[in-house]
């Protein structure tokens, strides 16, 4: 499903003392399919921004269009947009309340009154999307489970409704190393698999450069840049001037230009590791 945003403003307490411009005159377009990193620094905008394209927040002006379909238009439901653009908050775990695993990624399709048959089908299929065993986890109680898993089970309620556009707001926040790594390759196999269109918030460039077909850059409601990690880390300086960095592997392989390696630049280890022994090997022929 694409997305297109068109010149959104949103304002927090219009016209009281506490007015605030959150989003000012925001346009861009997602294609279907795509996978796109949301990143700025807090209080960019980012998690406003999100809120829209599922009916959460209604635009202060500007149109939010799933599929050339403007969601704030009288004859659209929000319930039918909500099945269409699956939104994971932040710290998704603290919504989880029934007592087993099953009910609680079970809950918005019974609200959506599925048979029986259905609902447990789109259970196991989405518990075992987020790469969970569902005879092991279904009858466990949701707070008896790790951090990492837990906030899996949140994921796949979100994915029981079988959403076309997967947006999940800083899915790895607070989680360790290993929770992170796990979260972010299910995230990418949703994609490749599913052929979800995903948005990943993030204030994390190392997390999603490897990950993403294009990165939008906000600051201050606006966004700053929106295009693929290369080109977005070329802009090194303006990135650290409004509080973000490049990966760290991005900042070596400038530093080995500067002392006359023939080097492009790269978003990953692995990517640098490979430019690397290649320019060794092309130094040792020479
Ligand atoms: P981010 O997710 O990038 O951290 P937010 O979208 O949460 O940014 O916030 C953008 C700006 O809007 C911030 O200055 C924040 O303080 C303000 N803001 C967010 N939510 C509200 C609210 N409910 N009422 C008033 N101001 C808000
Ligand atoms: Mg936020």
């Amino acid at each position: 499903m694409s997305i297109k945003v068109e010149n959104l403003t949103h304002i927090y307490s219009k016209d009281t003392p506490f007015q605030h411009v959150a989003l000012d005159n925001v346009s861009f377009t997602i294609e279907d399919g795509e996978f796109i990193g949301l990143i700025g620094h807090t209080g960019s905008g980012k998690s406003t921004l999100i809120q829209h394209l599922n009916g959460l927040l209604k635009p202060t002006s500007g149109h939010i269009y799933i599929d050339d379909l403007d969601i704030n238009s009288k004859e659209v439901t929000l319930k039918l947009i909500r099945q269409k653009v699956g939104l994971v908050f932040q710290y998704p775990e603290h919504q989880l309340f029934e007592e087993t695993v099953y009910k609680d990624v079970a809950f918005g399709p019974v609200n959506l009154k599925l048979s029986e048959e259905e609902i447990q089908k789109r259970v196991r299929s989405s518990i075992e999307l987020v790469g969970l065993k569902y005879e092991e986890v279904k009858d466990k109680s949701p707070f008896d489970l790790s951090g990492g898993q837990k906030r899996r089970v949140a994921i796949a309620g979100v994915l029981a409704m079988k959403p076309k556009v997967l947006i999940l707001d800083e899915p790895t926040a607070g989680l360790d190393p290993k929770g992170r790594d796990e979260i972010l390759n299910q995230i990418k196999l949703l994609h490749e698999k599913e052929k979800l269109t995903i948005i990943l918030v993030s204030h994390s460039m190392e997390d999603i450069a490897k990950l993403v077909d294009k990165i939008i850059v906000m600051n201050k409601g606006r966004i700053q840049f929106y295009d693929t990690p290369k080109k977005i880390f070329k802009e090194a300086e303006t990135l650290e001037r409004i509080g973000l960095g490049v990966p760290q592997v991005t900042y070596l392989i400038r530093e080995l230009r500067k002392k006359g390696f023939p080097i492009e630049d790269c978003i990953s280890v692995e990517e640098a590791k490979k430019a690397i022994i290649e320019v060794l090997r092309g130094k040792k022929d020479a």
